[in-house]
């Protein structure tokens, strides 16, 4: 699929950020090259449309800039899983490890209702703490989780065992 090596290309590496030895992927050129945001889309509409999916779960923060194009295309609903105290209603909440130290990702209690098909999204998978998380909140409020989808990740994660034997999708290797 030519679609993808534009998009890797489109990706822009930033060495020693946020701190030394980081090679960040920058998803920022990506979004606002317009063909290559679109085409981005359009691989995931494309997979997940007849997946009977209800719900799509977008990874505050950079998750937020593909989850709702994505809900629009295939006729589900988006709802944010965002960071502690931003949520105005109740929330339940997920801790999960960084590199280095915790962070946690917080849901609203009644955002899915019980047996609803979801998908979550997120821009980037390195170990899988943050969609584990993001799996074991929609699943306490009774959602099933179809898969996990990123635009960037390794083929194979290291940490499988982190996704609870959910299916992970990626589009494209860290540059
Ligand atoms: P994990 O929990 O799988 O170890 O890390 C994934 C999370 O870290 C994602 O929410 C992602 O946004 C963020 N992240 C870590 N490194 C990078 C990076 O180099 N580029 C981008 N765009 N996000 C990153």
């Amino acid at each position: 699929d030519p679609r993808l090596k534009a998009i890797s290309d489109a990706i822009t590496v930033v060495p020693h950020f946020p701190k030394p030895g980081i090679m960040f992927q920058d998803i920022t050129t990506l979004v606002s090259n317009h063909k290559v945001f679109k085409h981005t889309v359009e691989i995931f509409v494309d997979r997940y449309r007849d997946m009977d999916i209800s719900v799509v779960a977008g990874v505050e923060a950079r998750g937020f800039m593909f989850a709702p194009s994505i809900a629009l295309g295939i006729g589900a609903k988006f709802i944010p899983l965002r960071k502690p105290g931003k949520l105005p209603g109740e929330v339940i909440s997920e801790a999960y490890e960084l590199e280095y130290g915790k962070d946690r990702l917080e849901m609203h209690v009644g955002a899915v209702k019980p047996g609803e098909r979801a998908l979550v999204i997120d821009d980037l998978v390195a170990t899988g703490g943050t969609l584990s998380a993001a799996i074991r909140l929609l699943e306490r409020n009774g959602a099933e989780v179809v898969e996990c989808a990123c635009v960037i990740g390794l083929p194979e994660l290291k940490e499988r065992r982190l996704l609870n034997g959910k299916p992970l999708y990626v589009l494209v290797e860290p540059r």
